[in-house]
């Protein structure tokens, strides 16, 4: 076991987006900080995260870093939705450029994270027991990061190869002539199926809710688009900044029912051709009006209609089951036409239940599918499973475990109650994974930064969220939810693909624009909400912070 006996000022776990830019920002503020990450190179999800097909579908000139002109003017993006190989030498590309990596430590994952409450530090030991110290930690763990492997019976038994799409092999798969069968088509399925399948000798596809699939339409950025882009940066990032999303879409602002039939149908093909989310944008009520849903929900349903060729397929490919934009829409390329091929095969669980997975296959109620590889892309534990892996606790008695058991509570997502001078990024509470990720990342590292910047100057040691501040943010939260269809859903924003999982509605829905709005008025009231403290004996004979008043 060793021990890392500097005292930093703040610890940052995780080098994706948002703990890279943490450490640029800070370190810039003059603070001594140290990044720790599991992996073996920057990236997070974008490191992790590597099967056939993936790409990010937000537009890659918004998904990326806003703060820096050099990084917006030196990097050139090829394609509208770019591979995850691009969008990873982009994250490499950003950590050299700024001279990042020094002030990493790679290979390793942090087990647990203790709060001295009477030190005012915190203690964070690694896996293999190496121990850090820092009066203040951010949590960049990423609200994507943690496999969810499913219980499924027989899963054990399989005797091929068994891949989770979260930890994709460095080394590419060799499919050829081999049977393969993928379980799940969330936005990771529907990415991989098209290319597992023109890869394979056979592709079983495993369904066991469909998804609302919309098509990309992918297409290289000409340099037209590039040098507008540049030209225009910052008016655009801070357009984008005051949308609901936080992404340039075309929002529709009207109700449906206030557009004529005609005119509705229209604008909808218009978005599909268009391609990506943009159909989903057409009217302002979406998620809110029953009716609304249904029309873009049988407008898609139509969609699949058309491109597959056997009815019965494309009726098991359609949802009736959740209202549409209630769990994520997928954007994909061919994922529909896939189906056409002699090679798929479509196992839909509601119709077609399973027995159990088998050493060489999968058997069904009717049948037996023989696999040589099985791929589960079975998404995540989101939005909490990052946070609550590591054993978070104060020696005061607070554990963030016990504290989250019915659900995540926190204060704007940044801070939690009970667990002085940390903070979550994007964490459950924020509009986080219901937004560009990037530009939500980067506005809480913004907001964390502004805020140690106003403590140091006023030598407050310690800062905590209060606990009534947070209820009221987490009656809101629920609140923005609940006024909306999507509750309707048993979608991951719901804890509801983890099994024992609590079901609560995590992501903050009230918009982008609300909650940065809402964030700047807290920091200007004095973090108002925050419980902003004075040293105590402990902190000064030891710290360097003295305190001003409490
Ligand atoms: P996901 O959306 O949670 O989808 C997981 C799939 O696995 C679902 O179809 C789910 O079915 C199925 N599944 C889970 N447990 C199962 C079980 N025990 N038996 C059978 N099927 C099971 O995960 P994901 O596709 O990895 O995507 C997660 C999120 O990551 C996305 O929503 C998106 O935010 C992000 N992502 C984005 C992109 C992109 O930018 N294009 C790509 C990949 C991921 P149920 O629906 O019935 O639960």
């Amino acid at each position: 076991m060793s021990s890392n006996n500097n005292l930093l000022d703040v610890i940052i776990v995780g080098a994706g987006f948002a703990g890279l830019y943490g450490l640029y920002k800070l370190r810039e503020a003059g603070f001594k900080v140290q990044v720790i990450e599991a992996g073996d190179d920057v990236g997070g999800t974008w490191y992790w995260n590597r099967y056939p097909g993936l790409r990010c579908d937000v537009d890659s000139l918004e998904y990326s870093y806003a703060f820096s002109d050099e990084l917006q003017q030196e990097w050139r993006w090829s394609e509208r939705y770019a591979l995850q190989s691009e969008i990873h030498d982009y994250i490499k590309f950003a950590a050299d450029r700024l001279d990042l990596r020094r002030d990493i430590r790679f290979g390793t994952r942090i087990a647990s994270a203790t709060f001295d409450s009477a030190a005012g530090q915190w203690a964070l030991v690694a896996e293999g027991g190496e121990t850090f110290a820092a009066r203040y930690v951010v949590m960049a763990t990423g609200p994507l990061s943690v496999p969810n492997k499913p219980h499924i019976p027989g899963l054990d038994s399989f005797a091929g190869q068994l891949v989770h799409s979260v930890q994709w092999p460095a080394e590419p798969l060799d499919l050829s002539g081999k049977n393969v069968a993928v379980i799940g088509t969330g936005s990771t399925g529907v990415q991989m199926i098209p290319l597992l399948a023109q890869e394979a000798a056979h592709l079983t596809v495993v369904q066991r809710t469909p998804a609302y699939t919309v098509p990309a339409r992918n297409q290289e950025w000409n340099d037209a688009r590039i040098a507008y882009w540049r030209d225009n940066f910052r008016e655009l990032r801070q357009t984008a900044r005051e949308t609901r999303a936080g992404v340039l879409h075309e929002y529709g602002m009207y109700p449906a029912a206030t557009v004529r039939p005609e005119d509705r149908e229209a604008d909808l093909e218009r978005r599909w051709v268009k391609g990506g989310p943009n159909v989903l944008y057409g009217f302002s009520d979406l998620l809110r009006n029953e009716e609304t849903n249904e029309l873009v929900a049988e407008f898609l349903r139509g969609k699949i209609a058309a491109a597959v060729k056997d009815p019965a397929i494309a009726a098991k490919l359609m949802p009736y089951e959740y209202p549409v934009g209630t769990k994520r829409v997928c954007v994909g390329t061919d994922y529909y036409e896939t189906y056409n091929r002699d090679n798929v095969s479509l196992i839909d669980l509601r119709s077609e239940p399973l027995k159990q997975i088998e050493p060489d296959g999968i058997r069904t109620e009717q049948g037996f599918y023989p696999v040589d590889v099985l791929i589960l892309a079975t998404g995540y534990d989101a939005m909490t499973g990052a946070l609550l892996a590591i054993d978070i606790r104060t020696t005061g008695g607070t554990s963030l475990r016990s504290a989250w058991a019915d659900g995540p509570q926190s204060y704007l997502g940044l801070g939690i109650a009970g667990l002085p001078n940390m903070f979550v990024v994007t964490g459950p509470g924020s509009p986080s994974v219901f937004s560009n990720m990037v530009l939500s990342a980067e506005h809480d590292v913004e907001w964390i930064s502004d805020c140690l910047e106003y403590l140091r100057e006023r030598g407050f040691p310690t800062i905590e969220a209060d606990r009534a501040a947070q209820e009221a943010w987490m009656d809101h939260v629920d609140a923005a939810a609940r006024g909306t269809l999507l509750n309707r859903a048993a979608s991951w924003y719901r804890g509801a693909n983890v099994e024992g999982k609590p079901q609560k509605f995590m992501p903050y829905v009230g918009g982008v624009n609300t909650y940065q709005a809402k964030c700047r008025a807290v920091a200007a009231a004095g973090y108002e909400g925050f419980v902003i403290g004075a040293a105590t004996a402990g902190q000064r004979t030891g710290g360097e912070h003295q305190a001003a008043a409490g």
